[in-house]
């Protein structure tokens, strides 16, 4: 198959699982479906790959059904499904409740956990993520631990395992020696807790400790849970006295972990933490352009830039609402417009919906500048006042709908030029002052919230 076939494929694949979770819920989801990827449809047929035998035989007993009904609604003429068995010594699952874990991490091939697309030359830098990218690169290219830990933290879908996959693979293609291991930290329990009943915490101490690089995902799962949490201490010691190197993912900084010990907290904070902020229009914008790259299709600037402005909230979401419309688009056969976009949309709009209007963003940037509105309305030139109108312009280009022109109208009747020289003016702030950086980055924040 071509990999334009294969791209198209995967975008049906990605609004299929969305449909089949929205109609079983999460939690049937997460055990049956996430796990679930399609290789192909031919004659009728479609072929999925599942991790293991149990996940497959479930499937085919409880969703085979609506697995092609769902298909089928984008348009395929799917009559049987065939599932093949992916992999059997998956780190992040194992239903034969064997005590052998520690003997599977050992034998399995990490990599066949790590995501293909999740790598450094797939991650677009922008101002939000720039540190936590050169300190991924860093620590992926020392070839002895350079921060241990690399603390990474931030939002949800803001890229956290995209860059722990993307140091795998650079590991796995540059040190092939190198042990690694990437797991999820609930799995990290779930293997501990296992290793305890079977009465072989040994082994499962020893499997890690045999590790040059851990990645433990999603930390913040550890809170509360004592004796994960005693192990998980040791374990870390052991490895960062012997010179392994840790790298960790949460939603919060340790110092703000939930139901961490104290010593814990200030034990992961010793090394480098690298947090990954909310996006920016900018890096939305760069995002989409990348992936419409990726899928070599065309889509207009303007509809880039409308799911620029519109989905903030992470970037997981904004890639799903290109996903969709390329997807929306390739069935149908429409080029994609505003108006697709608008309409296939519509879900996803609502709930990214801000109230963020421009009386809002004038208000705000005054109080924030201690700038009167008459004069931010006003052609004074003062310097606050001529940069507290700059940014107000530039924030209601990026954070409503509003043209050029209607911008300009509720500034004091300006013309839309006068828009257009503030946004560009900002632009080069924000590469050269920090202060205004910040500045820009405090307001945009406190209007999307
Ligand atoms: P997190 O682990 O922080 O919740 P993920 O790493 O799973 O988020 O990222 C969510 C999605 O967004 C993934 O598909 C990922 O590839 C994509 N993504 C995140 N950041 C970037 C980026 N800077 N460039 C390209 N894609 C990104
Ligand atoms: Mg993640």
């Amino acid at each position: 198959m071509s990999n334009v076939v294969d791209s198209k494929l995967r975008q049906v694949w990605t609004e299929v699982l969305s449909d089949i979770k929205s109609s079983i819920g999460d939690d049937a989801f997460k055990t049956w479906i996430t796990k679930l990827d399609i290789i192909s449809i031919d004659d009728g047929s479609l072929k999925i790959a599942a991790p293991s035998n149990f996940i497959r035989d479930n499937v085919l007993a409880r969703y085979s059904d609506m697995i092609i009904k769902t298909v089928n609604s984008y348009g395929c003429s799917v009559r049987s499904i065939g599932i093949d068995v992916y992999d059997n010594n998956n780190v992040t699952i194992n239903e034969n409740h064997d005590n052998n874990d520690a003997q599977k991490i050992k034998d399995c091939n990490d990599i066949s956990i790590l995501d293909k697309r999740f790598t450094f030359k797939n991650f677009v830098v922008g101002k939000p993520n720039e540190f936590a990218y050169a300190a991924a690169l860093r620590v992926a290219e020392s070839e002895s631990p350079s921060f241990n830990p690399l603390f990474l933290y931030g939002g949800v879908g803001l890229g956290k395992t995209h860059l722990m996959h993307a140091i795998a693979w650079y590991i796995h293609h540059n040190y092939p020696n190198k042990r690694v291991i990437y797991i999820s930290a609930e799995k990290f329990m779930y293997l501990f807790i296992k290793s305890l009943r079977f009465k072989n915490a040994m082994s499962f101490k020893e499997m890690f400790r045999a590790v040059d690089v851990l990645m433990i995902d999603d930390v913040q799962f550890i809170g509360g849970k004592d004796t994960t949490q005693e192990e998980f201490f040791h374990t870390f010691n052991e490895l960062v006295d012997n010179n392994r190197q840790i790298i960790l993912s949460a939603d919060k900084s340790p110092s703000d972990l939930d139901g961490v010990e104290d010593r814990l907290k200030s034990r992961l904070g010793w090394g480098l933490v690298a947090d990954i902020h909310p996006t920016t229009y900018e890096l939305r914008l760069g995002i989409l352009q990348s992936k419409v790259k990726q899928f070599r299709v065309s889509i207009p600037d303007k509809v880039l830039e409308f799911l620029a402005v519109k989905i903030t909230s992470n970037i997981r979401e904004l890639e799903g609402a290109l996903n969709r419309i390329v997807a929306h688009s390739t069935l149908v056969g429409r080029s994609i417009t505003l108006d697709v976009a608008h309409e296939v949309l519509k879900d996803i709009l609502r709930s990214n919906e801000r109230l963020v209007t421009i009386d809002i963003i004038q208000k705000k940037v005054c109080e924030y500048y201690g700038v009167k509105l008459s004069d931010l309305n006003s052609s004074r030139r003062h310097k606050a006042v001529a940069t507290a109108r700059q940014i107000a312009m530039y924030l209601c280009k990026n954070l409503t709908t509003k043209s050029l022109p209607e911008i300009g109208k509720s500034f004091g009747g300006k013309d839309h030029s006068t828009v257009i020289h503030s946004v560009k003016k900002v632009k080069e702030l924000v590469d050269t002052d920090r202060t205004f950086c910040a500045d820009l980055e405090i307001l945009t924040k406190s209007l999307e919230n």
